[in-house]
């Protein structure tokens, strides 16, 4: 049987700390970070307008092959935007999963609609496909409008699966469901730039939009900011005037056709994006090497630790290893903390929130069990991996 120092010199060793503090995911600046960023300064196009967005733009659209990429000021306005142009409407309810980051069920509340939760899958904790169905056909009926919920007279306005730690979720078989149902997909990637789902193709591409986030903690960052996915020729477009707060082009006039936002990704953020986006490639290979190096550790100790789904490619974002039970789990924290290993469990549950305790639900018997027993692990980039 393993104690915590088993698995606390697996985490050490995995990163070459034999002492001092290991973080959960610390940023990695080894490229062109300081020259891009000083090319802002001098050139004082630090703000709105710049080069250094349409480079962030194409390079992310080389990345992930969405036709339209839209660079915004954060992930979670990334999500609220896309949920606006995928129609939710004030009073809508829009399924996701309950493991997830707030920011999900914020974006969804900003647009005065609440989410309704449905259970996440075992092997990939991202929302079932199964579990979607489940409640649609239990809970809901469809109408001329769409798909309602039964008990609120509610319409469902979307469908918001989450990509977990990197880890793709069954999305085409999502995809097919929503299409089948005539919901909007919208795909909240945030955490898995570089990941890729059935067929090959990029996280976040596979539904009406998808979304990025590229705050501090996530496989690249701008400092904060994030993007907007889509193939629609009017809504990418639309997705961009929207963001940029709705102003018609001009040399000198300030004229706005609607009420827009000002959800634009500054030049000097998107500096930092580009130089970071040269070394994907190389943050992934390392991050995967990561997790077979923490996979074979394991699986001699005889700890669950969390891999890709099958058809799948993960860009291991964060690495997760599973406890027995949630008393374990609490003394493996304290433990690991205790030594300078940061750990932590898995965010709580959006469905025990105050603000969304309240929302209808389905089943949530593997949102619980995970809630429960899961603990990420250190996860940042190595130091040798993407030198420039
Ligand atoms: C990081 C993250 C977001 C967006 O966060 P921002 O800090 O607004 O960029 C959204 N959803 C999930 C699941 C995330 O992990």
């Amino acid at each position: 049987m393993h104690t915590f120092d088993d698995i606390i010199a697996v985490i050490r060793t995995a990163h070459n700390a034999p002492e001092g503090p290991v973080p959960l995911h610390a940023p990695r600046f080894c490229g062109n970070e300081g020259d891009y960023v000083q090319q802002t300064i001098a050139s004082t196009f630090v703000s709105s307008v710049g080069a250094f967005v349409d480079r962030f733009e194409a390079m992310l659209r080389e990345a992930t092959e969405a036709r339209h990429v839209i660079a915004t000021v954060n992930g979670t306005a990334a999500l609220h935007m896309a949920l606006l142009l995928a129609g939710v409407r004030h009073g809508d309810i829009v399924l996701t999963q309950a493991v997830s980051f707030v920011a999900t069920c914020n974006a969804i509340a900003y647009c005065g609609a609440a989410p309704a939760f449905v259970d996440i899958d075992a092997d990939t904790l991202g929302l079932s496909p199964d579990a979607l169905r489940d409640f649609l056909h239990t809970r809901c009926e469809r109408t001329a409008e769409g798909w309602r919920e039964r008990a609120s007279g509610r319409r469902i306005g979307a469908c918001v699966p989450m990509h977990t730690f990197g880890h793709p979720c069954r999305i085409a078989a999502l995809a097919e469901e929503c299409a089948r149902a005539g919901i909007p997909l919208v795909e909240d990637a945030a955490e898995a730039l570089g990941s890729y789902g059935d067929g090959g193709r990029h996280a976040g591409t596979f539904g009406l939009f998808g979304t990025l986030s590229f705050n501090g903690n996530k496989i690249i960052t701008c400092g904060g900011g994030g993007a907007i996915l889509t193939d629609d020729p009017q809504l990418g477009p639309l997705a961009k005037h929207m963001t940029t707060t709705a102003k018609l082009p001009h040399r000198w006039l300030y004229r706005h056709d609607m009420t827009g936002y000002n959800y634009r990704l500054p030049n000097i953020n998107a500096a930092l994006g580009c130089a970071q986006l040269e070394n994907l490639d190389a943050f992934v290979a390392d991050k995967r090497d990561l997790a077979a190096t923490y996979a074979r550790a394991f699986a001699g100790l005889g700890v669950p630790f969390v891999v890709e789904p099958a058809k799948s490619r993960s860009n291991y974002w964060l690495n997760a290893i599973l406890m027995d039970d949630a008393t374990r789990r609490d003394a493996f924290l304290a433990a690991s903390n205790d030594a300078g290993v940061m750990t932590r469990p898995v965010w709580e549950p959006l469905c025990d929130l105050p603000m969304y305790a309240d929302c209808a639900h389905g089943p949530l018997t593997v949102t619980r069990d995970i809630a429960g027993r899961l603990v990420n692990i250190p996860s940042s980039v190595r130091g040798t991996a993407g030198a420039a």
